[in-house]
């Protein structure tokens, strides 16, 4: 866990200034930018607070970072956070969270696939009390059939093996309380599964509904295996149930073979002894073998995480930062 006060030290999040954060994670996104701050600054002023937009630069290969600067410097309250190459969304997210100053913490997608006039409804609800805001998707049709029957899947299984169940469909457009945010920045953790750890820290929650639009530009940067990974990943961070259905198989598997020599034993008792099938044995031996080899690689996935926990390296490296507070 990066120590937020060496990274960003200008930033004290407790007595911070501005009342709403919007953290926009960003990769490639330069042809984004411009149609996204034209509807969410009107958004801001029309909120009447006062309000910081925190745009990470995830390593981009395109002109993300000098569109930003160029933003920056007609608008102050536009700060970057570039981060030395590209970690990943949630490692942008974590980056942003650290650095946000508000009471109200915003995380959207730059792509315009989040509308930034749902902010509205989310502070309405806030203001009740509610620490947590999702956006709902009201449907999921700019996917593909097999994207969202999978992810469905996903989100079943996930409630039934996790602790900490997560809504269905909640995307990562949310409306954070400051006190949720200290929370989440305390979090100790390497691997970050952001959506399970919202539903692990707790605090009341409650959704707005939204349309998913179409990307605006450029392309999306989740591949169907990036998915499967992040899915798998999800499971593995919130849940031992994997290791349990190893043990629970294996010792399924055992007690069946206990009968199975029970069974031998009296069959040769009395109709005397015929000799085995061969089938019988090269099934099992496959099968046992398979089971085993599953079962390792599974262990290896908790262990896996155990590694990188203990390597203690932090989320992300910020390479530089423009327009944070006693920058020289
Ligand atoms: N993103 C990022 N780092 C990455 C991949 C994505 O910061 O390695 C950002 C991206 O710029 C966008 C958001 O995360 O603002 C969502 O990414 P994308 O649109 O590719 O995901 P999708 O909408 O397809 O889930
Ligand atoms: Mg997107």
């Amino acid at each position: 866990m990066p120590d937020d006060s060496r990274i960003f030290p200008q930033q004290s999040c407790a007595q911070g200034h501005a009342t709403i954060s919007v953290i926009l994670p960003m990769y490639n996104e330069a042809e984004a930018i411009a149609p996204l701050f034209a509807r969410l600054i009107p958004i801001l002023e029309q909120l009447g607070s006062d309000w910081e937009i925190i745009c990470i630069d995830d390593g981009s290969r395109d002109a993300t970072l000098s569109v930003l600067e160029h933003w920056h410097r007609d608008e102050a309250r536009i700060r970057v956070i570039k981060l030395s190459r590209n970690f990943g969304k949630e490692a942008a997210l974590s980056a942003g969270l650290l650095a946000a100053s508000g009471t109200h913490v915003l995380l959207m997608d730059s792509d315009l696939q989040h509308p930034p006039e749902s902010l509205t409804e989310m502070m309405a609800i806030q203001a009740r009390g509610v620490d947590i805001v999702y956006g709902l998707r009201r449907s999921r049709r700019t996917e593909g059939c097999v994207r969202s029957v999978l992810s469905a899947l996903f989100y079943r299984l996930f409630s039934r093996a996790a602790e900490v169940p997560i809504p269905a469909n909640a995307s990562d457009f949310r409306l954070l309380s400051r006190r949720v945010v200290d929370a989440l920045n305390a979090l100790p953790e390497q691997n970050r599964f952001l959506k399970g750890l919202y539903a692990w820290v707790g605090y009341s929650s409650g959704a707005v509904l939204y349309d998913v639009a179409a990307r605006r530009s450029g392309a999306s940067k989740w591949s169907f295996f990036k998915l499967c990974g992040y899915a798998w990943n999800g499971v593995i961070s919130f849940s031992a149930a994997p290791l349990r259905l190893s043990a629970f198989l294996g010792s399924f598997i055992a007690a069946l073979a206990l009968i199975y020599a029970a069974w031998i034993v009296v069959s040769t008792l009395v109709f005397g002894n015929d000799v085995p099938g061969y089938t019988t044995l090269a099934v099992a031996i496959f099968f046992l073998g398979g089971l085993q080899l599953l079962s390792i690689g599974i262990l290896g996935e908790y262990i896996s995480r155990i590694f990188d926990e203990t390597k203690r390296r932090p989320l992300f490296i910020v390479e530089d930062t423009i327009g944070f507070k006693d920058e020289t």
